[in-house]
């Protein structure tokens, strides 16, 4: 379910994401939307990839801060449905996109993406319809069926 938190929330929701990790990020102390089952998938990828950290770098969004950061204003960010993350191993460096795009596949995430030429970013979402696996260096359309034959194994 998609739950409502208030700005200064501070809810440890699992062991590795607190709530204030996915507040909107516009400048506005507004209230804002997690869904309990982006957060648990974010803890499974957490596990399987054996992190030492997972950073959010953007979880909810109002419609302004959607288009501010040229979405649509009405898409997954907005619905409390996605996160886009940068994650890090047990050196302290970041784990290649390529990986974490394959693993959250496993995982059951329906939206997937690369966001960035250098591989370092990661879209993810529980929409609840339909599957999106795209790599947004080459544009926001579906990319593969497969990340593991897309990045080549
Ligand atoms: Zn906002
Ligand atoms: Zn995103």
């Amino acid at each position: 379910m998609i739950r409502k938190y208030e700005y200064g929330d501070t809810t440890q929701i699992t062991q590795h994401f607190n709530a204030k990790d996915f507040r909107c990020k516009c400048g506005k102390e507004h209230e804002f939307s997690v869904s309990d089952e982006l957060v648990q998938k974010l803890e499974q990828l957490y596990a399987t990839l054996n992190c030492s950290k997972i950073i959010v770098t953007s979880g909810f969004r109002c419609s302004a801060h959607d288009k501010a950061v040229k979405g649509s204003g009405s898409g997954q960010h907005t619905l409390g449905n996605a996160a886009d993350i940068c994650c890090y191993g047990q050196d302290g460096q970041p784990i290649s996109s390529k990986v974490v795009c394959c693993k959250a596949q496993d995982i059951g995430f329906r939206g997937i993406a690369n966001i960035t030429a250098a591989y370092q970013y990661t879209h993810v979402d529980v929409r609840p319809n339909g599957k999106w696996y795209g790599d947004e260096v080459h544009g926001n359309s579906t990319v593969t069926d497969d990340f593991y034959k897309y990045f080549g194994g």
